[in-house]
């Protein structure tokens, strides 16, 4: 515990990940070129806290990354979680998070973070495990939480309420912070009290059910949208006075594959606009906040304006770059793994609790 806070305080708080999924469910392999070489390879980084991943290009070209950590094909939903628990954990001490799954369609982002009833993924984990410490810390330290969750669609540059009706006719969602209590506010969006394991179960039962639509009807859809998860967590403690207002964003992004505006018309045009206008936006802003800059573009897209107050000097990010094992895939492969290593290079400052202490 003490170990990881020091090596996140030196690393600043953005961390990146990487995660091959395998190419059938419980196969370990990745495809091979003609020359036997596979497509994607795992040499070690030379350091105890980083991973490397090596891709090879279908012209022989290998690209060699290191993130600080890679999960190949064998990774268990459970290992994954194991890495990134600590972090779900800290928005319960008061920090912002946010944990963006990112690739091109069927490279793993749905698994990754909410995975199948046997396989739960990252939500239907975390949420779990704030549930359960959040009671344990109420009934030994005076600690009263309360958490609530939403979940929300960006497609098209316009949110959308996954959970609930949305808002009435003629209206639309708006987000709006409050810095000095370090929380953001969307109008008319559902939020779900996680007042007891039964209303836990039910909403992730939910969310379950979003995906399964997910992957037959709207996957199409589901591939060129955002799907954010949002845990609003507001603690107070009776004995100290003390007051903590903690976020935690799961964040399954739209496909990155690169879509030509060329050619396309209509809905399809304004659908691919949107999707390159927001991870792009993403991208500029992690760039700006690593050089410092005193303008940080969050406006430019609906996905940073949602997401403004936990992205910056005083929250913890976390980015997962999935990637598909196969040959056909290596050319978007390699886009996001150069997405995230750019990702990977940028310094972002110490994170700061957001606490403060009744008069
Ligand atoms: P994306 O959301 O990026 O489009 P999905 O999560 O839907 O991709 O994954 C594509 C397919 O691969 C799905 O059938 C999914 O169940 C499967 N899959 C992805 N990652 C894994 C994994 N780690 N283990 C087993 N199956 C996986
Ligand atoms: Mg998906």
């Amino acid at each position: 515990m003490r170990f990881h806070v020091v090596v996140q305080t030196l690393k600043g708080n953005i961390r990146v990940f990487c995660r091959v999924r395998p190419l059938a469910p419980g196969s370990s392999d990745v495809e091979k070129l003609e020359s036997g070489q596979p497509v994607l390879a795992f040499p070690p980084a030379g350091d105890a806290t980083t991973a490397g991943v090596e891709l090879t290009a279908s012209n022989g070209n290998k690209n060699t990354f290191t993130f600080d950590q890679v999960f190949g094909p064998t990774a268990s939903q459970e290992e994954v979680f194991e890495e990134i628990s600590l972090l779900v954990q800290s928005a319960l001490d008061g920090y912002k998070v946010c944990i963006f799954a990112y690739g091109q369609t069927g490279s793993g982002k749905t698994h990754t973070m909410l995975g199948t009833p046997d396989q739960a993924g990252l939500i239907p984990r975390a949420v779990e495990q704030l549930f359960t410490a959040a009671r344990a810390l109420e009934a030994s330290q005076g600690w009263t939480f309360e958490m609530k969750a939403s979940m929300l669609e960006i497609y098209n540059e316009e949110y959308k309420d996954l959970l609930g009706k949305g808002p009435p006719a003629g209206k639309k969602h708006t987000v709006t912070h409050d810095e000095r209590a370090g929380m953001t506010a969307v109008s008319h969006l559902e939020a779900v009290e996680c007042a007891d394991p039964k209303a836990v179960r039910a909403l992730l039962e939910r969310a379950a059910r979003l995906r399964a639509v997910g992957a037959t009807a709207a996957n199409e859809r589901s591939s060129r949208s955002h799907m954010v998860f949002l845990l609003s967590i507001r603690g107070a403690n009776a004995t100290t006075g003390q007051r903590l207002n903690g976020m935690l964003n799961l964040i399954d992004l739209a496909g990155s594959e690169r879509l030509k505006t060329s050619g396309a018309s209509g809905e399809r045009l304004k659908e691919t606009q949107a999707i390159n206008k927001s991870l792009s936006a993403l991208g500029d802003v992690i760039a700006a906040l690593g050089s410092r800059e005193a303008h940080i573009p969050y406006r430019n897209s609906k996905l940073t304006w949602l997401l403004q107050g936990c992205l910056g000097g005083d929250a913890k990010m976390l980015m997962i770059a999935n990637v598909a094992p196969t040959l056909s895939a290596a050319n978007e492969s390699l886009c996001s793994l150069r997405f995230a290593a750019k990702v990977n290079a940028t310094e972002i400052g110490t994170a700061r609790r957001s606490t403060s202490f009744a008069k």
